[in-house]
């Protein structure tokens, strides 16, 4: 592996900043102590700072030479809401707040590489270094965007980047075009009439309304969808009634779309919202249906693409990037930033979980899981892939 040496040198510090991180978390917009801790690190490097969009979002701006190019290189702060099991020295002292998707190795990470551009400046441009909040299911990008991130750090490009267990230390993933899918919830409420059990012809029944319901949306995915553009739709709650002998007045059913394209979530959303109006009609129910579309899918650009294919390459080399050619049904809101600007988002290998110390909780190494650690293997990896790639961008005429 080709890393930069003044970054593995100070593996040290680095280390030391992502396990203090780890031991502390943060929820979404909570993010206040983390967010110092970056700007402290920040401008003791004498880079410049920008603060308070999003709230806790932090924008370092390092500038060098003469020209107006300039890119941005985006990482995520915050923790998730469940308990660590782990039971080595940086575990958690929050109760129920835990680093389990990497968060802190992916601020650890760019703040290794801001140390390294302020230093070496071997680049002609900007760099912008975009520390979000809340990407797990808060929108921190998207609330950075309305802040004004692209207004007051005009950049041509963006570019993130996601730790993945399973995939070796050492190794790139990326995909062109569609990576990570949408994600989308719906809520359904079927308003009924309740009555005794024992006297259902006075009663307008929900849960029958729910039951035929529930059937007719998944033929939206069989027979309105075209086959060859993939979509999942889960129904993950149907609740109604609290007795045996109770017909309820009404029920609710809620769960997520998944897809990749916009079209087809829109004929989901249509097709679900007639379906659902229509059907408790035919009942003479209501059906009150509401669908929010949360993240967007996750498209990369594919010049951006093709640039950090060849940084990755560079560093690893050829045979340990592994460019896909399947996207997942996951998301991440880095996908606004897509939606603007162009750019990549790429995934970088946790290993399987054996570099975590002894003494960790039980379970395997996967993100989400109480006994994930991120992998401080990957610090110089990942520092070193966003200086290269910054440099290459910018790279002097
Ligand atoms: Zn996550
Ligand atoms: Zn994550």
């Amino acid at each position: 592996m080709l890393l930069l040496d003044p970054i593995v040198q100070n593996l040290a510090e680095l280390q030391r900043i992502r396990r203090d991180i780890h031991a502390h978390p943060e929820l979404c917009y909570e993010e206040e102590r983390t967010s110092r801790i970056v700007v402290e690190k920040l401008t003791e490097w004498d880079i410049p700072v920008i603060t308070g969009m999003a709230g806790t979002g932090v924008v370092g701006v390092i500038r060098n030479g003469q020209s107006s190019r300039a890119v941005g290189l985006r990482a995520d702060m915050d923790a998730l809401p469940m308990q660590e099991a782990n039971s080595f020295a940086h575990a958690s002292v929050h109760q129920g707040k835990m680093h389990a998707c990497g968060h802190d190795g992916h601020t650890a990470m760019l703040l290794g590489a801001a140390q390294y551009l302020a230093r070496h400046r071997n680049f002609n441009g900007t760099v912008y270094l975009i520390f979000q909040p809340a990407e797990e299911g808060g929108g921190g990008a998207k609330r950075m965007m309305d802040d004004g991130l692209f207004h007051q750090c005009p950049m041509e490009a963006v570019f993130g980047m996601h730790n993945l267990p399973g995939a070796p230390v050492g190794t790139f993933g990326v995909k062109h075009g569609s990576m990570m899918a949408s994600s989308n919830q719906f809520e359904l409420r079927i308003q009924g009439k309740g009555a005794h059990a024992a006297q259902s012809h006075k009663a307008i029944d929900p849960i029958a309304v729910a039951v035929q319901i529930a059937h007719a949306w998944q033929t939206i995915i069989t027979r309105n969808k075209d086959p060859l553009r993939p979509a999942v739709m889960s129904i993950t709650q149907i609740n109604a009634g609290s007795a045996f002998n109770v017909i309820p007045d009404e029920a609710n059913l809620r769960g997520t779309v998944r897809t990749f394209h916009p079209d087809v979530l829109d004929l989901i959303e249509d097709r679900m919202r007639a379906i659902a109006e229509h059907t408790a009609a035919a009942f003479c129910a209501k059906a009150e249906f509401n669908f929010v579309r949360k993240y967007p899918s996750l498209i990369n650009h594919m010049q951006e693409t093709e640039l950090a294919i060849e940084v990755m390459r560079s560093i690893v080399g050829g045979e340990r990037v592994d460019v896909r050619d399947e996207p997942t049904m996951g998301s991440e809101d880095f996908a606004f930033m897509l939606q603007e600007k162009p750019g990549c988002y790429v995934y970088i290998g946790n290993g399987s979980g054996e570099g975590r110390e002894c003494g960790h909780g039980v379970g395997p190494c996967e993100l989400h899981n109480p006994s994930y650690d991120f992998n401080d293997a990957l610090l110089p990896i990942g520092a070193t892939y966003w200086v290269r790639l910054a440099e290459k961008f910018l790279a002097p005429a």
